[in-house]
Parts: C-alpha cells; sequence; structure tokens
C-alpha cells in the first residue's frame, strides 16, 4: 500500500506539479525483473518487487512512496524537458533529472540524501544511501541480487 503524506504542501506540490504539468510520459512497470534496478532511467522502468521492499512508513531512508515518486519524478522530468534517454553523466540530463529527484526525497519525512556509494558486482550490487537530519545521520544498505532487492537495512547513529 502506498500511503500519501498528509500536510505537506511541498509535497503536495510535487505530486501536483506531476499530475497537473500536462506531460504525457510511459512508464514500463514490471516485478523482479532483472534489468531494473528499483528504476531504469533509459527504459522509463520501474520495478514494483524493488519498490514493495521499503517500508511503508516514511523515516530515514527510502519509504515505498519515496522511492515511487522518486523514480516518476525522473521519468516525467525526462519526458517535459526532452532529456536525452541515456545514463551518461550528463548535468544536462541524467544527473539533472536524478538531482532534483533527491530535493523531492526530503520531502517524505525531512531526512535528506548525503552520500552515494554503489558497489557493483554484475548482477548483485549493493548500494549505500546516506540520510541526514539535523544532527542525526543514517546509513541505509540496499543489497540486490539478480538486480532484485533482497535486505534493506537501515542503522540511525545518535545524535553526538
Ligand atoms: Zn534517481
Amino acid at each position: 500500500m502506498i500511503k500519501r503524506a498528509q500536510g505537506n504542501k511541498d509535497l503536495t506540490d510535487a505530486i501536483d506539479e506531476i499530475i497537473k504539468g500536462r506531460v504525457k510520459t510511459t512508464i514500463k512497470v514490471v516485478r523482479n525483473a532483472n534489468d531494473v534496478l528499483i528504476g531504469q532511467y533509459d527504459t522509463s522502468s520501474i520495478d514494483i518487487g524493488d519498490i514493495e521492499k521499503f517500508p511503508e512508513e516514511p523515516g530515514p531512508g527510502f519509504s515505498e512512496a519515496e522511492a515511487l515518486l522518486h523514480e516518476v519524478y525522473e521519468f516525467w522530468f525526462k519526458k517535459k524537458h526532452n532529456l536525452p534517454n541515456t545514463i551518461v553523466d550528463n548535468s544536462a540530463g541524467y544527473n539533472l533529472a536524478h538531482g532534483l529527484a533527491i530535493k523531492k526525497d526530503e520531502l517524505f519525512d525531512g531526512w535528506r540524501r548525503g552520500m552515494y556509494e554503489r558497489v557493483d558486482g554484475g548482477l548483485n550490487v549493493i548500494e549505500v544511501v546516506e540520510w541526514l537530519k539535523g544532527d542525526q545521520q543514517a546509513i541505509e544498505t540496499i543489497r540486490h541480487q539478480n538486480l532484485n532487492i533482497v535486505e534493506v537495512k537501515v542503522k540511525v547513529s545518535d545524535p553526538k
């Protein structure tokens, strides 16, 4: 179940921007595909099996809704601005859409993205995502096997 956050105007605005943006885009939804790691930018695909591995409740790390909006926002923004369909490191392409989607992540729960590291072993990938809120830090570890999420762990450090 995807829960819609309540009482957060910035988040509601972000969702409205997509709904009212009059941009028609097609998103391919797959389940447990081994060519989609959560969301695949170049093919505008979302693996709903991966999305469901995140918790329902907002908090440090991705929630289901947060991960879903991140991907939808990226694909919508790519279509709206006719960005290239590639994941090359390009400030006018993927990096721009992804960077803006990252800013939306914070709207769900106040946890903002810090560093990101991806340990790539072919079909087995480990993503390490840092989240920050006030003086708190959380490290989210997302483990994929055959590009499907098998484990999500979040460790919150106590404020110093
Ligand atoms: Zn992204």
